[in-house]
């Protein structure tokens, strides 16, 4: 097919939507397939074309409906196309607004801020600065990373076992690999693969203690750094919320030290956990916090918010072209303000546990789920051989595409890609949070019977 055939053919899918064939949307696969980066991620799991959306559902080109727990890698609170979010973006585009306008002031960005602020941590709002970054959240990393290292003059930094913080470079150092910068790595308590191999409070106290003795010990190694940076829960990480008290000591260690504690909210914001940051849980207040994902309302978004006497950048000291992104920033504030008018994180709190509670229940009867975790609406089951204990991942997959042959989309992580990852929108309902659990208890026996 010509080129313009095929641009004539992928429109049509679009328009007829569930009466576009399934014939086209293999056309359009095939083509993404030959013509798009080796590095593709979700497309290769999912192969499907989603053409339409509305809350936890979306449409593909073949007609076929899923129900979608990936959320956008936890972008979506309120789901797809949310009519709060849709009637932001249509009053921006209706008024004549500009697009694109850098940095500089304007209602849209004013009503942003403003909301922001008045959802922010009290002891940060007294007193805060927001730095609009490039529209990721791998770019709020390196903003935050940047501003701590002008601010101390110090360059080394402090990041966890099992973090994820984006693809950048600064990012991918402080998530793992071959740091440029020196960046220490410290114990993330968990409780299901210890380090210390007792789990529990025990387990994030020695946590604590390892962290302390580095910082204090002169021949430890580790110079004074500029931060550190933690995911109140790990998400990429396999879905490991850390305990309140040990979150509570990291900021105390942190602040008896004169370090600065950014808190990677870019999963975790936005009533996810079931508290509107995930630093909430444990009253903790960060000096910057970190945030994307759904503060855009499903646009691209992302700003670093942090303590007034760490602004010491000087002007133009971090910019970009796209950091006035006007519809992301309305979308976002109908998001925000949404969560906030309908409790929504209240609302993840509650069903959250629910979904625990039923996906715990599985436990018995399926000695492949290891352990199932989480907090709020960010849920994680860990599949395991169930002879050795070891993490499963060739499961993991399997069950991922189970689920997918049975209309639901997850998603896998965990340091093996082991965790199936549940992450649906705060919007969620009763009955489809049943409708998920029912194909995802359908699901693992299934993906279990089949060679993997
Ligand atoms: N930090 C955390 C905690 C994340 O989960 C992610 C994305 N999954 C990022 C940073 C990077 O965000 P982005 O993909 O938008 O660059």
């Amino acid at each position: 097919m010509a080129l313009t055939e095929q641009a004539a053919a992928a429109a049509t899918v679009v328009t007829q939507g569930s009466r576009g064939s399934a014939a086209a949307a293999e056309g359009i696969l095939g083509r993404q397939a030959q013509r798009e980066s080796a590095a593709r991620t979700y497309a290769r799991s999912l192969p499907i074309v989603p053409v339409r959306a509305r809350g936890l559902t979306i449409e593909g080109a073949d007609g076929r409906r899923y129900l979608d727990c990936l959320s956008g890698a936890g972008t979506l609170a309120l789901g797809h196309n949310h009519p709060v979010v849709l009637e932001a973006i249509r009053g921006v585009l209706d008024s004549g607004a500009p697009l694109h306008v850098l940095d500089l002031a304007t209602p849209v960005k004013d009503a942003f801020t403003s909301e922001l602020f008045a959802n922010l941590p009290a002891g940060l709002a007294a007193d805060a600065r927001i730095q609009f970054c490039g529209p990721a959240g791998t770019d709020a990393v390196e903003a935050a990373l940047k501003l701590v290292r002008t601010a101390t003059g110090r360059s080394g930094l402090l990041a966890f076992t099992g973090a994820y913080h984006g693809m950048t470079a600064g990012a991918l150092d402080a998530s793992g690999g071959a740091p440029e910068v020196r960046v220490t790595r410290l114990p993330y308590p968990q409780d299901y693969r210890c380090p210390f191999g007792v789990g529990g409070a025990e387990g994030a106290r020695l946590a604590a203690r390892w962290t302390e003795s580095l910082l204090d010990d002169p021949k430890s190694g580790v110079p004074s750094p500029a931060a550190m940076i933690v995911e109140p829960v790990q998400g990429e990480g396999g879905v490991i919320p850390s305990p309140d008290a040990w979150l509570r000591r990291m900021r105390e260690i942190t602040a008896a030290r004169g370090i600065p504690l950014i808190a990677d909210e870019v999963q975790t914001g936005v009533g996810r956990t079931g508290a509107f940051w995930g630093v909430d849980h444990a009253g903790v207040v960060p000096d910057v916090m970190v945030l994307s994902k759904a503060i855009g309302g499903s646009l691209p978004l992302a700003v670093i918010v942090y303590r007034a006497e760490l602004d010491v950048w000087a002007p133009g000291a971090h910019a970009g072209t796209f950091r006035g992104n006007q519809l992301a920033m309305a979308a976002g504030t109908a998001t925000l303000a949404y969560v906030r008018e309908n409790g929504l994180a209240e609302r993840a709190a509650t069903l959250g546990d629910r979904m625990l509670a039923a996906l715990r229940g599985l436990i018995p009867a399926h000695p492949c789920v290891g352990d199932v975790r989480g907090r709020g609406l960010m849920i994680g089951v860990e599949l395991i051989d169930p002879d050795t204990g070891a993490a499963a991942p060739g499961l993991a997959a399997a069950v991922r595409r189970e689920c997918l042959d049975r209309g639901l989309i997850v998603e896998l992580g965990g340091r093996h890609s082991s965790v199936v990852r549940l992450l649906p929108p705060l919007t969620v309902t009763d009955e489809q949070a049943t409708a998920v659990l029912d194909r995802l208890a359908d699901a693992i026996p299934a993906a279990g019977r089949r060679p993997h």
